[in-house]
């Protein structure tokens, strides 16, 4: 199963996507992850994404889809995987699936989930995760049990620098001038499926899952 999964920052997607891992056994490739790390790691990829992110922009498409590249030669990308948070554009749309029709795996699905700008910037501002793996919460609506400790591994729970109201608005902003115009892109592709991502994970989960089921 190759799925996209789309939405705006704060949408649910990579607590989707972690939920649809421990399900499908597929990998969650999040370019934003991936950045995070090169950044946490100080690489020259790292050093030159960092204050673009930080800014609430979109790195470039050619840093971006270079990574891409090399995430999807891994070996476990075979069985398929859940794309979180690529692409963000259409100039990246159309090169992942000129790549993946190299590849000959097109896409299955693209999952767009659906909430409102008021909730979202709520949610990313009280959004920590995890350090060591991942795991995401949130402050006022799904806290740990012990603050700033991840119930799963133990980790030290972390806010990223461009959680900020500031910047997170900027990021509402370019997600509706770049990203949302790939509905219409997967629509005519007859890939797109779209859910409402307010209400309960497990419901929201359940929802991308019968769409998944279906393919
Ligand atoms: P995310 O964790 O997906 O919200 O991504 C955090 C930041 O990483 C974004 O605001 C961008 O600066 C950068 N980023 C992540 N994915 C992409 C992408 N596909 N294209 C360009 N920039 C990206």
């Amino acid at each position: 199963m190759r799925i996209i999964l789309l939405g705006a920052p704060g949408s649910g997607k990579g607590t989707q996507a972690k939920m649809l891992v421990e399900k499908y056994h597929v990998p969650q490739i999040s370019t934003g992850d991936l950045l995070r790390a090169a950044v946490a790691a100080n690489t020259p990829l790292g050093q030159q994404a960092k204050a673009v992110m930080d800014s609430g922009q979109l790195v470039s498409d050619e840093l971006v889809l270079g990574i891409i590249r090399e995430r999807l030669n891994e070996d476990d990308a075979k069985n398929g995987f859940i794309l979180d948070g690529f692409p963000r554009n259409q100039a990246q749309a159309e090169a992942l699936d000129a790549l993946l029709n190299e590849l000959t795996w097109p896409i299955d699905a693209a999952i767009a989930i659906h909430v409102d700008n008021d909730d979202l910037v709520q949610r990313i501002t009280g959004r920590r995760s995890c350090k060591d793996c991942g795991q995401v919460y949130n402050i006022f609506t799904t806290p740990p049990k012990v603050e700033n400790v991840c119930d799963k591994c133990g980790g030290e729970l972390v806010h990223r620098a461009d959680d900020i109201e500031e910047t997170i608005r900027k990021r509402l902003g370019v997600y509706v001038e770049q990203t949302s115009p790939l509905l219409a892109y997967y629509q005519q592709q007859a890939k797109l499926h779209e859910i409402e991502g307010t209400g309960e994970i497990n419901d929201i989960f359940a929802k991308i899952c019968a769409v998944i089921d279906t393919k």
